[in-house]
């Protein structure tokens, strides 16, 4: 891949792991210094930053709990003494606590929202902050800078078992078009990921038996599970200067699973 990224600074909160570590060493691969965020697993952090320095990259790994103010600032403090700026951000960062809907606790729901949707609110407001005093540099990317929240097919997709999550995702999209709206006089380009069913720990009982497997097939038409580099690359892509005219879009990565499968035979 020819280096779309060369020169910019990209902070992936909650790269230590899945998708995250992905976007991380693909964004470090096509030029960026990247920063990769924690909030427990120092370990994965490390790793996923040896595996860029090894390759020829920049990275640094820095831990914040991304519901935190203060932590967030610390964030983004710690990556301007080390690089100077940033140009990128992706707002992974995320989990799920599920219940039934009468059994989640009011602790469940305010972990998921606070981490997954307040989370994505309180690093766009740093970056948007950074891109509108720093402006463009031409020489980078025609944008001041770039937001892309990961957000789900459960932005659009009910999910029973799971509404704190889904609740969480449906306001990433509409923070995402929002931002976007208010953000593009600054030429700071915002959009959305929304992967399907990616093989990563968040979802290890939706794939590690046979049978949870199949039926989760039977929700993908394209027939295969998603590998975190999927995202990554998508990611890769609209941070660069190649997706330069999409904006305030949602991008979904999820092998046609928001394509109503059931209605294939049935209906
Ligand atoms: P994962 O492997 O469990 O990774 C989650 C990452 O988020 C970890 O790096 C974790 O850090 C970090 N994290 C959790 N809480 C955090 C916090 N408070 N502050 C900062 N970082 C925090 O999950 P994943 O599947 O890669 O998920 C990544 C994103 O993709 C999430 O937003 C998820 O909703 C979304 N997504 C995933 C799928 C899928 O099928 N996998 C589908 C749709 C959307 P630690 O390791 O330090 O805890």
């Amino acid at each position: 891949m020819p280096e779309q990224l060369q020169g910019q600074v990209a902070i992936i909160t909650g790269s230590s792991s899945g998708i995250g570590a992905a976007i991380a060493q693909c964004m470090a691969a096509a030029g960026a210094k990247v920063v990769v965020n924690y909030v427990r697993s120092s370990k994965g952090a490390e790793e996923v930053v040896g595996e860029i320095e090894a390759a020829g990259g920049k990275a640094i790994a820095v831990q914040c709990d991304v519901s935190q103010e203060d932590q967030v600032l610390n964030l983004f403090a710690q990556t301007y003494a080390a690089f100077g700026t940033v140009d990128i951000l992706v707002n992974n960062a995320g989990l799920q606590r599920d219940a039934k809907f009468v059994d989640m606790t009011l602790d469940d729901w305010n972990w998921v929202i606070n981490v997954n949707l307040t989370g994505q609110f309180l690093c766009s407001r740093e970056a948007a902050k950074e891109f509108i005093k720093r402006g463009v540099v031409s020489e980078c990317s025609c944008a001041a800078g770039k937001i892309i929240c990961i957000s789900s097919v459960h932005e659009v997709i009910p999910w029973g078992g799971h509404c704190n999550y889904a609740a969480s995702k449906g306001g990433v999209r509409l923070l995402m078009q929002s931002m976007a709206q208010e953000l593009a006089p600054h030429k700071i380009r915002v959009n959305s990921i929304a992967p399907g069913a990616i093989k990563t720990p968040i979802n290890r009982s939706a794939w590690e038996t046979p049978e949870a497997f199949n039926d989760l097939l039977s929700l993908i038409p394209y027939n295969r599970i998603g590998v975190p580099e999927d995202i990554g690359k998508a990611a890769v892509w609209l941070a660069s200067d190649d997706s330069d005219y999409v904006h305030g879009e949602v991008l979904f990565v999820d092998g046609g699973m928001t394509l109503y499968p059931g209605f294939a035979t049935g209906g």
